[in-house]
């Protein structure tokens, strides 16, 4: 038996060695209601994933993304896919973007960016596969 403190009201109390496994430990029920009330379930504004965020970040940033990848390509991304007029103003033809994008055969659509690397992707992120509907 292993003594831990309580995350909510720092009570110290006995778990069994299965328990020591958990990231997050509460002495109760009640404690572990009040754990799970302090982190709120969100939907990514960019790939639609869902995560979790403290309620204190989430007051904090109006914005929600589940990595800081999404909260990029957000940035990078002002206009969101195939319905949108801009599509076909890529590259040169629209110098206001920076970024450029690129469908390859299957129906994935990357997004370019020449100033951003990542350790194994090079610039090139994958934005949205067949499967996916467009962000929005
Ligand atoms: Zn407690
Ligand atoms: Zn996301």
């Amino acid at each position: 038996m292993k003594i831990v403190k309580c995350e909510i009201c720092s009570k110290e109390f006995k778990i069994t060695p299965q328990r020591e496994k958990n990231k997050h430990h509460t002495c109760s029920r009640k404690c572990m209601g009040l754990f799970n009330q302090k982190e709120k379930r969100l939907t990514c504004d960019f790939c639609g994933k869902l995560f979790h965020r403290k309620e204190s970040h989430v007051k904090k940033h109006k914005n929600k993304y589940c990595s800081s990848e999404c909260r990029y390509k957000h940035k990078t991304t002002t206009f969101s896919g195939d319905n949108n007029h801009q599509f076909g103003l890529l590259g040169s033809l629209n110098k206001s973007h920076k970024s450029d994008f690129s469908i390859s055969k299957y129906g994935y659509l990357f997004l370019i960016v020449p100033n951003y690397r990542t350790k194994s992707k090079g610039n090139k992120h994958l934005l949205r596969r067949p499967s996916q509907k467009a962000p929005d």
